[in-house]
């Protein structure tokens, strides 16, 4: 794994995997750009919980909220009131942090003064105005969270799938928070991506589904190539829960800055659709709500046995992309001696994150023969469906598995002067991570990929 975070820094910015939000203009705090690969990458590690969160589950749905929502959802979700951090002061260097690390004695973390103010609430969310008045009423927030929009969705899910508990409803999105101090590269930025999913079940079998998907998640985070060494699990309690949370385990992993959080798994209970519901007096709501004057619709479910109305609990297991994808980057950089002394960097990820499946490398530039091997072997592959696949034409085959070392490639294959004069057209193919050679007739090479990313 990477031992700091400047070499993930260096590696993802020389070869386009991230880069600085706003770069030629000096830069924006908090705010990433993602470049050619790291677009794969996301996309990769977001099809990935797709797939297991919603396509091998027969109980989750799918959803894609708005993210400019009416500022009644964040009323009634208690983000207005609540969704702060702790902030400080230094009346030495004059910046600004956030303070929820500080102890007893507080001490500025930019010059170490203990100059510093009393820790006073501040709120996280962007505000921002909506329609061509501005006024006092116009505003909204952007969401700082997904969930909201599933919550809100509820009834519309359960109306239009006929879905009953225990269900879920999945949603990837971008997500903003006005964080004091953004740091450690994409770690903690202003502007990111959550994976989210809300399961709602009966209460009473909520610690159960609870403990289900703290394991559900950690296996999860292993099949994306994360080590059980690096991770750890943290039990919130007290005045670090959340306002809506009577439980939330974090699952933690070691970045290059230390052991932190990836992905929370909360115990939300029947506070969110117990808030926003209307007639709550109605549903003997477990949570603590504030009043709500505006809902227009009941979020509960019918309980046969009982014969009532019902307030589901809800699960949610809401992952980071972004520090999922730092810490699978993290994870899968490696450096490794060669025989003849020299060292090479491989990014080893499990080849169904990688953001280029195979590429494909024609020995010599401007013989025509290789060339349109090369590309017809470029045109099959991709039609597979697995991604993408580089027709790469540059001549120099060594860079070329240098450079693919680097981001992660899997498989590369060359195309010879064997290839285009000897029967079956036999190509090369090398693997990333053995960097051993085999020999595979061209006609044979869509299997063998298949093969080799499906198995
Ligand atoms: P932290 O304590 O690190 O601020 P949090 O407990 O506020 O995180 P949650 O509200 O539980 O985070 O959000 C769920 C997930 O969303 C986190 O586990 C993390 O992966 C991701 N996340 C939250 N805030 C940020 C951020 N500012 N930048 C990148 N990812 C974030």
């Amino acid at each position: 794994p990477a031992k700091t975070m400047d070499e993930l820094v260096s590696l993802c910015k020389r070869r386009g995997f991230i880069f600085q939000g706003s770069e030629i203009y000096g830069g924006m705090q908090g705010a990433y750009d993602y470049g050619p690969l790291g677009i794969e990458l996301k996309n990769n590690l977001k099809a990935a919980w797709w797939r297991s969160m919603v396509y091998e589950r027969d109980d989750v749905e799918g959803l894609d909220a708005a993210i400019i929502q009416n500022k009644h959802v964040y009323k009634y979700s208690g983000h207005e009131d609540t969704f702060t951090d702790p902030m400080v002061d230094c009346h030495e260097c004059k910046s600004r942090m956030r303070a929820d690390h500080m102890k007893d004695i507080k001490v500025c973390d930019n010059c170490g003064s203990t100059e510093v103010t009393e820790p006073r609430d501040f709120n996280l969310m962007f505000k921002t105005n909506v329609g061509p008045m501005v006024n006092e009423e116009s505003y909204t927030y952007l969401r700082p969270e997904t969930a909201q929009g599933i919550f809100t969705n509820f009834k519309n899910v359960v109306d239009s799938t006929s879905r009953a508990l225990p269900f879920g409803i999945a949603q990837i999105g971008k997500s903003f928070r006005n964080e004091i101090t953004p740091r450690n590269f994409i770690f903690r930025v202003r502007e990111f991506e959550q994976m989210e999913l809300e399961f709602f079940c009966k209460p009473g079998e909520d610690e159960k589904w609870h403990e289900f998907w703290v394991e559900t998640r950690k296996q999860w985070w292993l099949d994306q190539g994360l080590t059980e060494e690096n991770i750890q699990f943290e039990y919130v309690t007290g005045d670090d829960l959340a306002h809506y949370s009577k439980s939330t385990v974090d699952i933690l992993y070691k970045f290059p800055h230390g052991f932190e959080e990836l992905e929370g798994v909360a115990n939300r209970t029947d506070y969110d659709l117990g808030s926003h519901t209307k007639a709550q007096e109605e549903f003997g709501l477990s949570a603590n709500v504030k009043k709500n004057e505006h809902s227009t619709a009941k979020l509960a479910v019918r309980d046969l046995e009982a014969n009532k109305w019902e307030v589901p609990f809800c699960i949610e297991p809401s992952a980071g992309l972004d520090r999922g994808l730092l810490a699978v980057m993290t994870e899968a950089y490696t450096e490794e001696e060669l025989e003849n002394g020299s060292t090479r960097t491989v990014l080893k990820f499990k080849p169904h994150l990688a953001p280029i499946k195979v590429a494909i490398l024609p020995l010599k530039k401007n013989k025509p023969e290789i060339v349109a091997l090369a590309k017809e072997l470029k045109n099959k592959l991709q039609k597979l469906g697995l991604g993408r696949i580089l027709y790469e034409n540059t001549g120099n085959v060594g860079k070329g598995y240098r450079r693919h070392d680097e981001v992660g490639t899997p498989i590369c294959v060359t195309v010879d002067f064997d290839s285009i004069e000897k029967e079956g057209a036999p190509v090369t193919v090398r693997d990333r991570d053995t960097m051993e050679q085999v020999v595979v007739p061209a006609a044979e090479l869509p299997a063998y990929v298949i093969n080799y990313f499906i198995n």
